[in-house]
């Protein structure tokens, strides 16, 4: 069931134990969501767990909260009154699906390519560039106090699903709610410096990425393909993509990482072409600009996959 502000603000008013969580391979809106919603909850007197099913990466440590967030165990079930699912759908929460008991889920995302479903209720706002934005938007609603921690939390997820401020998603909406943000007591410059810090190696694996880049598509598309043991070798890989999306003439960019020998994560960015479709097609999601995808499939087989995949949409121009 669709649910608006209102009816979600007051569900999660209502509910006295919750647990949050976000997606795997979590990223600064799914960990500044899940700690931001933890904070507001609790200064409304909530019994909040965070439960994330991943390693979080080392540079979200000045994120109040950081060490709170728990990872879900097979052995054990947490049972209480709402279950929050941020950031996806929820076919993403890896561990803590199973691990949690519920008599109500509640999903809250930004992502267009969000199906819902029959049994789980979901405020979807395709609108919002983050989904820490959709908290502060809740908060508003439920009156709930932006307490410094929730802001650093908050501010987190804005800065980081656009690009530090500088995508086409952030509205003035979301300058608005940053600056409500600040004056609650973020710190950005604190948040950007701990972010940016990269261990020399990262740097390093950086350029054997870029030396191997490969371009396609007539120049339109650029690509860097890792095998599965540049893959297990190479603890973060994030930030590569960001450095091929910048070429001139390039629309769109993707970085494909074999995982197992079946499996290869692809993460697309682009200028012009709808990237959620491509990735749709292989059951992935995302938004215009940046979406991803798994292929079950081997490395050589995925890598050409997507890249037929990419020509096709830029060829046939499906533009959002
Ligand atoms: P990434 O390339 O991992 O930064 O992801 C770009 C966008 O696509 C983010 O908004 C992700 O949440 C979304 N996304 C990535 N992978 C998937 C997937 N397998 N299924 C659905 N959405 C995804
Ligand atoms: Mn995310
Ligand atoms: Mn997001």
């Amino acid at each position: 069931m669709k649910l608006t502000l209102s009816e979600t603000a007051a569900a999660l008013s209502g509910a006295k134990k919750l647990v949050v969580t976000a997606h795997v391979n979590p990223d600064g809106d799914a960990i500044g969501s899940t700690l931001g919603l933890m904070h507001l909850l609790r200064g409304l007197g909530k019994d909040v767990t965070v439960l994330l099913d991943d390693d979080i990466p080392a540079g979200f440590h000045v994120l109040p909260g950081y060490d709170v967030i728990r990872r879900p165990s097979e052995d054990e079930k947490i049972a209480c009154d709402l279950f929050v699912v941020l950031d996806t759908m929820t076919d993403r929460i890896g561990k803590a699906a199973a691990s949690v008991h519920a008599p109500r889920l509640i999903n809250i995302d930004h992502h267009h390519t969000n199906p819902g479903n029959d049994k789980e209720d979901l405020y979807l706002d395709a609108t919002r560039a983050a989904t820490c934005e959709i908290i502060y938007d809740l908060a508003k609603e439920m009156d709930a106090t932006l307490s410094k921690e929730a802001a650093m939390c908050l501010y987190t997820g804005l800065a980081t699903d656009t690009g530090f401020f500088r995508f086409s998603n952030a509205a003035s909406h979301t300058y608005r709610a940053a600056a409500d943000l600040l004056d609650a007591g973020a710190q950005p410059n604190v948040i950007s410096e701990a972010l940016e810090v990269k261990p020399l190696q990262t740097v390093k694996d950086l350029g054997e990425a870029l030396s191997q880049m490969e371009m396609f598509a007539d120049g339109k598309a650029s690509g860097i393909f890792l095998t599965q043991a540049q893959t297990a070798r190479m603890e973060s890989t994030e930030s590569f993509i960001g450095h091929i999306r910048v070429i001139d003439g390039v629309d769109v960019a993707v970085v494909l990482k074999c995982k197992e020998p079946e499996l290869c994560r692809v993460s697309m960015r682009s200028k012009h072409v709808d990237v959620s479709r491509i990735a749709t097609m292989f059951d992935g999601g995302g938004h215009v600009r940046a979406a991803g995808c798994t292929l079950k499939m081997p490395f050589e087989q995925a890598k050409a996959t997507i890249m037929e995949a990419i020509e096709k949409a830029i060829r046939e121009g499906w533009i959002a």
